[in-house]
């Protein structure tokens, strides 16, 4: 590999899923993994195996569908933890076993246990042990920025010579500096003997909105793989956001003379998933993938991007993916003009699923909006998941309510082929849909969280409905879509009931 390119590795579904309400079910997973393959992505991070039979699943099922990258799966320096890992990535082209334990005074004092030396042997046994599986070993060093330098160089010096290929050099606590940061690259670099034989990865948290210039320092100092997250997502402020690594290092190409692979076309479309799947939304004015990221409102900036887009733009939006133009389709669109629109936004279809599903889909929300944008069908894409036979579907729903009567709401489901129909009464629409649905699945799950928004334009724009809801120890998001807002909040709410169903046996 040339020295000047920066792999990729991609850590969503790892760090990023195991943010609180953000928990995926195997095949929306399976969706972004798809999707993280078509970014080109290096090393996809799928999970943490023995954390749940849900993961292990979900890493098992991801190993088998994807040939491109290297599939990883994380555990702790413990003999279970790499058996149930070696397992979930039986069926990988090229699996990785990421090994990790935490290095620092803190985690060896407060979690392990125990002394630095015995850190330090486990570390090499885990290490030794996992390459019997496979030969593509990662360690890290957990908290490595709050390590002491000599201890850390010994542990890095002792973890390749057990046989691990790539040393990560965590900042798990977003605690580091630029600076700093890059100055410890370089002196793992110029210290340790056998550093020549392994990549050295970065891992950054932006606790202190450093995750994104930690990680580009440290690559300036001879690191050569970064680990990110779509949308920054991840533990308490999130991951170094890939989008914003591969831009900076794409952009300022001049400055950096670094390279990735990543296709920067498939990120919007990245980040729209993700968010979407997770109901975590992006801030409108994140960088690269925010609504505003492109949006130029002052009319000095307005007048001079339209005589010459350098003048305020430093990438287009097209380079991330963002369509250049829209096409409206309506009712009177045909199936072809329909399945061109759906492979130019990333969906291949094929003819039977366009007859039978898709296009009768479409009809039905052209029928209601007249207008339909390309968000609407992303909208309409994303929730194209197969409906299991055992969960609870909306047949119909029908909702009165005004400022002199009590809201009341008749809900009918179908479950299997058999219809159920109840009728309640709220403190609102919403309150009394909920609680017809409850009269039917008696499942009382607790809600925490109510979000409406408009996920699409014009008259009838599509609005979604996104809770957070808890039963038992377990949260988790939800979202529901339709023209109408009452609908939207019932799907959301047998969404939510389907994921739990879904999630039976997970931790
Ligand atoms: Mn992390």
């Amino acid at each position: 590999m040339a020295n000047d390119r920066v792999l990729i590795f991609d850590t969503t579904l790892r760090d990023g899923e195991q943010v609180p309400g953000a928990s995926l079910t195997k095949s929306e997973k399976l969706e972004i993994a798809k999707q993280l393959e078509k970014l080109n992505v290096d090393i996809i991070e799928a999970g943490f195996p023995i954390s749940s039979p849900g993961d292990m699943e979900s890493v098992k099922e991801i190993s088998k569908t994807l040939k491109k990258p290297v599939i990883a799966g994380l555990c702790r320096a413990v003999k279970k933890d790499i058996d149930a890992c070696a397992l979930a990535l039986k069926p990988a082209k090229k699996p990785r076993i990421h090994v990790f334990i935490g290095t620092s005074p803190q985690h060896v004092k407060f979690i392990t246990r125990t002394t630095d030396e015995e850190v330090l042997r486990r570390a090499v046994e885990a290490v030794k042990y996992a390459r019997k599986f496979c030969d593509d070993v990662e360690f890290s060093a957990m908290d490595a920025t709050r390590t002491g330098f000599d201890y850390l160089c010994r542990i890095v010096e002792e973890t390749i010579k057990a046989g691990a290929v790539t040393i990560d050099l965590p900042d798990s606590v977003g605690y580091t500096t630029p600076e700093e940061y890059g100055a410890l690259m370089r002196n793992i670099m110029n210290k340790v003997p056998n550093i020549n034989k392994a990549v050295i990865a970065v891992h950054c948290h932006n606790d202190l909105g450093m995750a994104t210039a930690n990680s580009l320092s440290a690559v300036m100092n001879g690191a050569r793989q970064i680990e990110c997250t779509i949308n920054g997502l991840g533990e308490r402020a999130g991951n170094a956001s890939l989008e914003e690594v591969v831009m900076a290092l794409k952009t300022r190409k001049d400055f950096y003379g670094l390279d990735t692979g990543i296709k920067t076309e498939e990120i919007y479309k990245a980040s729209k998933m993700v968010s979407r799947l997770t109901g975590m939304p992006v801030q409108p004015n994140k960088a690269i993938v925010g609504a505003n990221a492109f949006a130029h409102a002052s009319g000095i900036h307005q007048d001079a991007i339209l005589k010459n887009e350098t003048t305020f733009g430093i990438m287009t939006p097209q380079s991330i993916g963002i369509p250049g133009h829209e096409l409206v389709l309506t009712s009177r669109s045909g199936r072809h003009a329909l399945a061109h629109r759906l492979e130019e936004l990333g969906y291949k279809t094929g003819e039977a699923e366009m007859t039978n599903v898709i296009y009768p889909k479409f009809l039905e929300i052209a029928d209601k909006k007249k207008e339909v944008f390309d968000d609407d069908l992303i909208t309409m894409m994303t929730g194209q998941g197969k409906k299991g036979k055992d969960s609870f579907h909306l047949e119909s729903i029908y909702s009165a309510t005004g400022s002199s009567i009590i809201p009341t709401t008749t809900v009918e489901l179908s479950k299997a082929g058999q219809k159920y129909v109840a009728a309640a009464t709220g403190d609102g629409p919403v309150d009394a849909t909920y609680k017809a649905i409850n009269e039917i699945v008696k499942a009382d799950l607790i809600l925490i969280d109510y979000q409406i928004k408009s996920v699409t334009k014009g008259e009838g724009a599509q609005g979604e409905v996104t809770i957070r809801t808890k039963k038992g120890d377990v949260e988790l998001t939800a979202r529901g879509i339709s023209t109408d807002i009452i609908e939207a909040s019932a799907k959301a709410y047998l969404n939510a009931l389907g994921k739990f169903e879904n999630m039976k046996g997970k931790k």
